[in-house]
C-alpha cells in the first residue's frame, strides 16, 4: 500500500483582482480515498484544485497537506519558501487536461526526464522506474514513441506514468479526459481507478458522472465558488437535497440522454 496524504480545507479564498473564485470552501480530504470535484464551468473547481498545491495563490484561510500548511509561513503570514514549496510539491502529482509532453521526447524519456532532474535518479534508475510506470499503465509496448505516434489516451497515460513514477502521496487530477474522443475516455478512467484501488489519495475535477458515482467515496458540488454540498456519491448524485445541485445534475442528464 503506498503510503497517502490527507488534505485540510479551511475557509479558503480566492480572488482573481476584485473577482472572488473561492468563498470560504472547507473540504476534508481522508487519506487514500478519491474525492471528485463536480459543478458547473466557472465554478471554481479548477481554482480550488490548483491552490492545493499553490499553483494558485490562495488569499486566506489555511489548506494542509498532512497537517503542514502549503504556500505560507503560518496562517495568514508571509509566503514560504521556493524550497519549502518544492518540498512539498515533490509528494503531490498533477494531471492537466492538456498532456503536457515534451513533443522531441519519447514516451520512456518523458517519463524518466523528471526523476533525474527533480529526484535526482542516475538515467539508468530513472529508466527502470519510468518503465515500471509505464507498464502500470498499460503502455509497455509504446515507450519509444514520440507524442505525436500517440492517441490522446496513450499521451495521458502517459502524464499519469510521469505523475505516479515521483511516487507521489497525493494526485490531482484537472478534468483529465475533457480534451480525449470519447472513445478514450475509458482507458485513462480505467488507470485512474487502478489507481484510487491502489489506495492513492485523487482528487479529481471531472464531468464524468459515471466516474465519480462508481469510483469517488465522496463527491463536492462547487457553485460559484461556494463549495455548495459533499456527500458519498450515492446520497449526492441521486438523491441531492440542495436545488443547486439537482439542477447541474437535471441539464448534465438531460444532455446526455440526447447526446448533446
Ligand atoms: P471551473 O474549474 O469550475 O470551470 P475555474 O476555477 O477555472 O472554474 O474558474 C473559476 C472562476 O475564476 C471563473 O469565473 C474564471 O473565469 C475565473 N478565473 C479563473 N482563472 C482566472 C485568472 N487567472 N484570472 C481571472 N479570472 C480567473
Amino acid at each position: 500500500m503506498l503510503a497517502a496524504s490527507s488534505v485540510e480545507i479551511r475557509k479558503v479564498n480566492k480572488y482573481y483582482g476584485p473577482f472572488q473564485a473561492l468563498k470560504d470552501v472547507d473540504l476534508t480530504i481522508p487519506p487514500g480515498k478519491v474525492t471528485c470535484l463536480i459543478g458547473p464551468s466557472g465554478s471554481g473547481k479548477s481554482t480550488l484544485l490548483r491552490c492545493i498545491n499553490f499553483l494558485e495563490e490562495y488569499d486566506s484561510g489555511e489548506i494542509r497537506i498532512d497537517g503542514q500548511l502549503i504556500g505560507y509561513d503560518s496562517p495568514g503570514g508571509r509566503k514560504m519558501s521556493g524550497r519549502k514549496l518544492r518540498e512539498m510539491r515533490r509528494s503531490i502529482g498533477m494531471v492537466f487536461q492538456q498532456f503536457n509532453l515534451w513533443p522531441h521526447m519519447t514516451a520512456l524519456q518523458n517519463v524518466a526526464e523528471g526523476l533525474v532532474r527533480v529526484r535526482g535518479f542516475s538515467k539508468s534508475e530513472a529508466e527502470t522506474r519510468a518503465v515500471d510506470a509505464l507498464n502500470k499503465v498499460g503502455l509497455g509496448d509504446k515507450m519509444g514513441n514520440h507524442p505525436s505516434r500517440l492517441s490522446g489516451g496513450q499521451q495521458q497515460r502517459v502524464a499519469i506514468a510521469r505523475a505516479i513514477a515521483m511516487e507521489p502521496r497525493l494526485m490531482l487530477f484537472d478534468e483529465p479526459t475533457s480534451a480525449l474522443d470519447p472513445e478514450l475516455v475509458g482507458e485513462v478512467l480505467g488507470v485512474m481507478k487502478t489507481l484510487a484501488g491502489e489506495g492513492m489519495t485523487m482528487i479529481v475535477v471531472t464531468h464524468e458522472m459515471g466516474f465519480a458515482a462508481h469510483v469517488a467515496d465522496q463527491v463536492a458540488f462547487m457553485e460559484k465558488g461556494e463549495l455548495v454540498g459533499m456527500d458519498v456519491p450515492g446520497r449526492i448524485l441521486q438523491q441531492p437535497e440542495d436545488p443547486r445541485i439537482q439542477a447541474f445534475l437535471r441539464t448534465y442528464h438531460e444532455r446526455n440522454d440526447f447526446g448533446a
